[in-house]
This record gives structure tokens, C-alpha cells and sequence, in this order.
């Protein structure tokens, strides 16, 4: 069994329902998820905030076909921005994953684990910990990666009132 943690994020006007279609997707393999958690874009100010999830999963997947599955809901996603919006619509990525309890390390760029910007974005971060207080990015605590990122960036990923 393949257990890996998805960092899920929108920007796109129905934010809400391209997060959820991730939830929906992997209903019968979630074994722990945080709240919805709203994050102010950078830089360009006109597109609007992102929403930002994290779930843990279980699959009976190699990571590649976990990464493949991932990637066809981000194409979904894709035809449906091409009518309407702009650039960021659905991103599904694999933070980390175990195989058996040991970590899945892998070099590859098209899957690297862990995913290498994890251990320095907030909106991952703060979300994986409110889906898992003890979880850990390779031997570090996630709570002790969040305590070392600038308390501005942490105190901008808030937790939305999903529906
Ligand atoms: P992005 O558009 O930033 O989501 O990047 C997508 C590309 O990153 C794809 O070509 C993936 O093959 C590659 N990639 C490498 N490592 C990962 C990962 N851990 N999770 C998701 N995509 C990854």
C-alpha cells in the first residue's frame, strides 16, 4: 500500500468545487484531511486567493500511477479553465509518500519525493498539519518547519468556512 500526503490548490472562480472534486476522487482511500485554508496570492493582485487542502491518502498505486491520477484531474480542471479563466486552475501534487512505512525518496524530475518546496510553503505546511499534528517531512516535525517560516506567511493561510 502506498500512503502519500496531496497538497491540493485553486485559484480558478470555483475554487471550491475543483477542491472538492479532489475529496471526491479519493473518498474511499482518504485516511485524514484538513480544512479548506485560503491563501492571499503574491505578487498579482488580480486573480483571486487560492484555497488550498491537504489530504492523506492510501492506494494500491505505485507513486507514478498516483502522480498520473493526480494529473488527470488537473487536466480536467484545465479544459474547464480554457473556457472561462486564467492561468492556475487545479494543482495536485505529491508532497510525500511510504511504501510499507519507508519513506519514498526519488531524484526524478518528473516525480521528485519529497516534493521539493514543501518543506518551505506555508499553504502546504499549515494545511498538513491540521490534517496530521504529529506528521513529519522526512525526520523533521512539520509544527517545527512551520515555526521556522516567517509568521506572516503562516498567518496567511487561514482556514475558510467551506460549504
Ligand atoms: P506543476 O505545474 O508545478 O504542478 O509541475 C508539474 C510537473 O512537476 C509535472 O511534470 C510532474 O511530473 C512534476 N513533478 C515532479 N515532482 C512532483 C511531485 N512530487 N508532485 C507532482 N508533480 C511533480
Amino acid at each position: 500500500m502506498l500512503r502519500a500526503v496531496l497538497s491540493v490548490g485553486s485559484n480558478m472562480n470555483d475554487r471550491y468545487g475543483l477542491i472538492l472534486s479532489v475529496f471526491e476522487e479519493f473518498r474511499n482511500e482518504l485516511v485524514a484531511s484538513s480544512r479548506i485554508f485560503s491563501t492571499p496570492p503574491w505578487g498579482v493582485e488580480d486573480q483571486d486567493e487560492f484555497l488550498n487542502a491537504i489530504l492523506i491518502v492510501e492506494v494500491d498505486l505505485t507513486p507514478m500511477e498516483l502522480l498520473r491520477r493526480c494529473q488527470k484531474l488537473e487536466e480536467k480542471a484545465e479544459r474547464k479553465r480554457l473556457r472561462h479563466w486564467g492561468p492556475r486552475t487545479l494543482d495536485v501534487d505529491i508532497v510525500c509518500a511510504w511504501v510499507d512505512g519507508e519513506q519514498v525518496v526519488s531524484d526524478s524530475p518528473e516525480l521528485t519525493l519529497p516534493h521539493p518546496w514543501a518543506h518551505a510553503r506555508a499553504f502546504v505546511l499549515v494545511p498538513w498539519l491540521d490534517a496530521d499534528p504529529q506528521a513529519r517531512l522526512r525526520e523533521t516535525p512539520v509544527a517545527e518547519l512551520v515555526a521556522g517560516l516567517p509568521q506572516t506567511e503562516v498567518d496567511g493561510v487561514v482556514p475558510t468556512d467551506s460549504e
